[in-house]
C-alpha cells in the first residue's frame, strides 16, 4: 500500500451527524475562518435570474455585508459573518433556488458549465439540460450528502470559452454532437481532469455521473475519513486503482456503453484555454444576440453592482447573468441595437470589461484577514497593485498575476505570468513576497528578485511590465516568452 493511501485508511471513520465546522462549507454548514464565519451559496452552473440577484442584494444589506466575492468555481461566497443565517433568510434562499431544499446535498451542487454554454457560436453541444437534469439528481439522493463538499462536476460543451482546464473531479467534454469524453480528476491537486478513454452518448452522460457518484459513496464508506477531510473522489480512485474503480462504475452504470477506465494523454493542448476569452462584447450564436463579459475585481461584486447588473440583464438581456471559474460575470442576450447602453451602464456601475484593465490581471487567495497559513493580505495588497497599475501603465496584451498567501495556490491552481508568493518560512521574512515569473519546473516558476515588502511590490511588478514593453521581440510576444528568455 502506498503512502496516500496508507494515511487515508489511518483515518477515523466519521459520523454524519458531526457538528464540527467544516473545512468547505456550504449554505447550511459554515466554516470558522479567521475573519469570522464562511459560508458558500452553490450557484448551479453559475447562472443566476434576476429575482436571485434582487434576493442576493437584499441578503447583503440584511447582514450588512458590502459585497458577495465569486468563487473561482462560479460559486458565491459570503465572509465576515458573525453569526449562522437565520432561518427565514435560509428559508428565502431556498425559495429561490439559492440554496438545496435538500440541506444533505446543498454542499456538493458544484456544478460547472462553460459559461457561454447555449449561447457559444463554436460549441457542440449545449450542455444546460445535462447541469440541469444532474441537479435534479443529486436533490433526489440525500444519500449522496456523505461525499466531499469540493465534489464538484464540470461540463464543457466545446466552444469557445471552454473550461475543460478547472480542476473539476469530472468534466464531461463534448468532442462531437452526440459525444462525449469523460474525464476525471486523478491527478495531482489543482490539476486538470484527464481522458480516461470512456466516450458517451448525451443520454448515457447522466447515468454515468450517477454511476461514479454511487461509487465514490461506496468507496467513502468503506475508506471513512474525517467529516472535515472527507476523501476526494481521487483518493478513492487511488485506493481502489482505476481499473476496479471502473468496475465498481460498471456494475452502477445502466448506459449501454463497454468501458474500461484508461490513462490517456489530454486530446488537446489544455493550456490553450484562455481565462481573458469571454470579456469584452461577444457574437452569440443567436442571431443579434451578444453577450458582454464584465471584470469583478477578485470576484468582488457588490451590492449596488449585484441589483444593477441584475436590472441590466433583465431590461436589456433574457433577465439572466452568469458567473465564470475567472471569478467574472456574463450578461447574456443583448441585442445589438441596445449593445452601447449597456456597455455604458455597465461602466456606471464601476465595472470595466476589458482583459486589458489591471482590475482584470489578478487573482488572490483570502489573505491574512481570512486565512490563518497567510504570511501576507494578499487582497489588500493585489488592490493596492490594481490601483497602481492602472495609474502608472497601459497594457495591450491580458497579463495574469497571482496573489498567493502560502504554496497551497487556493486562488490559482495553474501557473501565472507573475506570482507573488507570501513568505511562511522565514520569520523575519513574514509579510513579504517573493516574486516569479516564467516557466520553469518550480511551481510558481522562476524566482526574480529577493523578498518584496508589500509596499515595493507595485512599482516592481510595474518595472517588470515596462521591461518587457521595451524589450520584448514585437507586439505578439507574450510575457511568458519573454520571460523564459531572460
Ligand atoms: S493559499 Fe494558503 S494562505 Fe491563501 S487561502 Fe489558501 S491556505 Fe490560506
Amino acid at each position: 500500500m502506498g503512502k496516500e493511501l496508507q494515511s487515508l485508511s489511518a483515518i477515523e471513520p466519521f459520523s454524519l451527524t458531526e457538528t464540527s465546522p467544516r473545512i468547505c462549507p456550504d449554505i447550511y454548514h459554515p466554516a470558522i475562518a479567521r475573519d469570522g464565519l464562511l459560508t458558500r451559496l452553490r450557484i448551479p452552473g453559475g447562472v443566476l435570474t434576476q429575482l436571485q440577484c434582487v434576493t442576493i442584494a437584499e441578503l447583503l444589506e440584511t447582514i450588512g455585508l458590502e459585497y458577495v466575492q465569486v468563487t473561482n468555481r462560479a460559486n458565491l461566497q459570503l465572509r465576515s459573518l458573525d453569526r449562522d443565517l437565520e432561518p427565514d433568510l435560509l428559508t428565502k434562499l431556498t425559495e429561490c433556488g439559492l440554496a438545496a431544499s435538500n440541506t444533505a446535498v446543498d454542499g456538493i451542487r458544484n456544478i460547472m458549465l462553460s459559461p457561454t454554454a447555449g449561447i457559444d457560436a463554436q460549441e457542440s453541444i449545449d450542455v444546460r439540460p445535462l447541469a440541469d437534469a444532474w441537479l435534479e439528481y443529486l436533490d433526489l439522493h440525500p444519500e449522496l450528502g456523505i461525499l466531499s463538499n469540493k465534489f464538484s462536476v464540470g461540463f464543457d460543451g466545446g466552444g469557445s470559452v471552454g473550461i475543460i482546464d478547472r480542476p473539476n473531479d469530472l468534466t464531461l467534454l463534448a468532442v462531437a454532437e452526440n459525444e462525449f469524453s469523460l474525464h476525471l480528476g486523478i491527478g495531482e491537486r489543482g490539476s486538470a481532469p484527464l481522458p480516461v478513454g470512456v466516450n458517451l452518448t448525451t443520454d448515457e452522460c447522466l447515468p454515468m455521473l450517477a454511476a461514479i457518484a454511487q461509487s465514490y459513496r461506496q468507496g467513502i464508506e468503506i475508506i471513512g475519513g474525517d467529516v472535515r477531510r472527507k476523501p476526494r473522489l481521487r483518493d478513492v480512485i487511488r485506493h481502489y486503482g482505476s481499473i476496479e474503480f471502473g468496475e465498481l462504475v460498471r456494475r452502477e452504470f445502466t448506459g449501454s456503453s463497454h468501458f474500461i477506465f484508461k490513462n490517456r494523454p489530454p486530446e488537446h493542448d489544455i493550456s490553450l484555454v484562455n481565462s481573458d476569452l469571454h470579456l469584452g462584447v461577444h457574437r452569440q450564436r443567436q442571431t443579434d444576440r451578444y453577450y458582454l463579459g464584465v471584470v469583478l475585481l477578485l470576484g468582488r461584486w457588490t451590492r449596488s453592482q449585484v441589483s444593477g447588473l441584475g436590472a441590466i440583464a433583465a431590461r436589456y438581456g433574457s433577465g439572466s447573468i452568469r458567473l465564470t471559474p475567472w471569478q467574472n460575470a456574463i450578461v447574456p442576450d443583448v441585442r445589438e441595437r441596445d449593445l452601447q447602453t449597456v456597455q455604458g451602464l455597465i461602466s456606471d456601475l464601476g465595472l470595466v470589461q476589458t482583459a486589458t484593465h489591471p482590475s482584470s490581471l489578478l487573482r488572490a487567495c483570502a489573505g491574512t484577514t481570512g486565512c490563518q497559513y497567510s504570511a501576507t493580505d494578499t487582497q489588500a495588497d493585489a488592490i493596492a497593485l490594481a490601483e497602481y497599475l492602472e495609474a502608472n501603465v497601459t497594457l495591450d496584451r491580458p497579463l495574469n498575476i497571482h496573489f498567493s498567501g502560502c504554496d497551497k495556490s487556493c486562488a490559482q491552481h495553474d501557473r501565472a505570468d507573475i506570482t507573488l508568493w507570501g513568505e511562511t518560512e522565514s520569520p523575519e521574512r513574514r509579510g513579504s513576497y517573493r516574486l516569479e515569473i516564467g516557466e520553469v519546473a518550480a511551481k510558481f516558476g522562476r524566482e526574480s528578485s529577493d523578498f518584496l515588502p508589500p509596499e515595493r511590490v507595485p512599482i516592481s511588478v510595474v518595472k517588470l511590465i515596462e521591461a518587457y514593453h521595451d524589450c520584448r521581440l514585437n507586439a505578439q510576444e507574450s510575457f511568458q516568452a519573454f520571460a523564459n528568455r531572460q
